[in-house]
């Protein structure tokens, strides 16, 4: 399939022109082609073929009064459970795990007519930027396979932007949609916190995980999300469409930008994409200025303790007793260090440690409770912010798609997260899509630009993202 929109597919398969399984073949075919290499993929479903043809016939019978994802092959990280399929979060723990039930979010999908035609390679348990965690091999950018595709969700930014299919599903705790969104050329959204069930969705951070598109336009995303969203009675934290005040759309926008956090770690080239960027909003007529964040600028660094934190507590229940991998030991105790000790990879381990530490007695308030009150304040900063500016404008990551191997050092990993850790600290709305391209060794990268809605904004990010990016594609 070439890259294409699921608006062009749906149009396509109403008007007879294309169908369901011709869409399933060419998905299974780039795959076969391209998969070796790139690795977005950690299994595929051939029984995709079956769905297509149930698609084909209610194309026939139903024209245009079908579901509105009737046909669209679509790939799911695989930490999202889909029942009968193997979801492991990349991490040998769960290598033979078969999901028993179907993520709320997975139904949701099912019941639009999508066609899910594999799993897709991530950071094991969602823990990375690069993809280069997962216990499976890295996954390789399809537009330089020299370099990451991002992560943790860089399976599914791969598998859109090699053209398999044209909407995967990644999940969001700390960057993991947007960062392999830019790093591969294409639109990734994470919503407001609640605004999509996590119900069937493997927990890394559950203050903070969001599940949410990878697509190649901004109408793509909106419409999956449309799909995915709602109140859910498996998940106590989603949100109904009054949770939050009513966030109006405008004709025109006012953009802050905090160019003080700019200053530093971010290269020349991506600054000179952003600006290019801020000028054509100039110039369609929104007004863009600069704002302090002091706040948001210490996100990285509460990040890295609440999350770990999370993961600490949330990782627990991979005991060897309840799911996968089961070492034998001479006691139970043994067990459990022995399943885990094999089970888990470097990065996994380094955060239970480090989530183990910020809790325990003694370090509590010295760490996780301050943290907590950083992300409090956040909020509020946000919220003051917010009655000034509709929207605020930053680069996605501070660089394009870095080398495989290129950032062995965690707290160089660790930076490339520090446009995107604020926003799911503060549970708001944010869109990365493409601002451009730049030059590096003769290759052309794309890099993306982040905007950030209040909370409930969802429909803004989309309504502007439409206006500035897909009909400029
Ligand atoms: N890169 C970030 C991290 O390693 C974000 C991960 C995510 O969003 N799942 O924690």
């Amino acid at each position: 399939m070439k890259k294409t929109t699921v608006a062009e597919l749906r149009a396509a398969f109403i008007a007879g022109e294309y169908t369901p399984t011709e869409a399933v073949e060419a998905a299974l075919a780039v795959i076969k082609e391209k998969d070796g290499e790139i690795h977005a993929f950690l299994d595929v479903y051939e029984d995709a073929r079956e769905a297509a043809k149930a698609a084909d016939q209610l194309y026939k019978e139903k024209g245009k009064d079908t579901p509105p994802l009737l046909g669209v092959p679509i790939a799911l990280k695989n930490n999202i459970l889909m029942k009968g399929k193997r979801t492991t979060a990349a991490s040998k723990i769960l290598e033979n795990y078969t999901a028993v039930y179907d993520a709320t979010i997975v139904k949701r999908l099912l019941d639009a007519g999508a066609i899910v035609v594999g799993a897709t390679n991530m950071d094991e348990f969602a823990m990375g930027g690069s993809t280069e965690n997962s216990a499976f091999g890295p996954t390789k950018n399809p537009v330089d396979t020299a370099r990451v595709p991002g992560g943790s969700s860089g399976g599914s930014a791969a598998a859109v932007a090699m053209g398999a299919v044209p909407v995967a599903i990644g999940t969001d705790t700390g960057g993991s949609i947007r960062q392999p969104a830019s790093y591969c050329g294409l639109v990734g959204f994470k919503p407001t916190y609640g605004a999509v069930s996590r119900y069937g969705l493997m927990a890394m951070g559950s203050s903070l995980d969001q599940a949410g598109p990878l697509t190649n336009s901004v109408a793509d995303a909106e419409l999956v999300h449309d799909i995915m969203t709602g109140i859910d009675g498996m998940d106590a934290t989603t949100i109904t469409d009054d949770t939050y005040p009513a966030v109006p759309l405008k004709d025109t926008y006012t953009f802050g930008v905090p160019r003080h956090f700019l200053a530093d770690g971010v290269d020349a080239e991506v600054l000179s994409a952003f600006d290019a960027h801020i000028e054509a909003l100039r110039a369609a007529g929104h007004t863009v200025i600069d704002i302090d964040l002091p706040l948001f600028e210490q996100g990285l660094a509460a990040y890295y303790i609440v999350m770990p934190a999370e993961v600490s507590s949330n990782l627990a229940r991979y005991d060897g007793i309840r799911y996968g991998l089961s070492v034998e030991a001479d006691d139970l105790l043994g067990v459990y260090e022995k399943s885990r000790a094999e089970g888990f990879g470097k990065e996994v381990k380094r955060r239970i440690l480090l989530g183990t530490y910020v809790l325990s007695s003694g370090y509590y308030d010295a760490y996780y409770g301050k943290a907590e009150l950083v992300r409090k304040k956040m909020r509020q900063e946000l919220a003051e912010t917010f009655e000034k500016v509709d929207i605020i404008l930053t680069p996605t990551a501070p660089t394009p798609a870095f080398k495989l191997g290129e950032k062995e050092d965690p707290l160089a990993m660790y930076r490339q997260d520090i446009f995107t850790v604020p926003v799911n600290l503060a549970g708001v709305p944010a869109l990365s899509f493409p601002m451009g391209t730049v030059a590096q060794e003769g290759k052309q990268l794309p890099v993306g630009v982040q905007y950030i809605g209040p909370l409930g904004g969802d429909k803004r990010l989309f309504s502007i993202g439409k206006r500035v990016y897909d009909t400029n594609k």
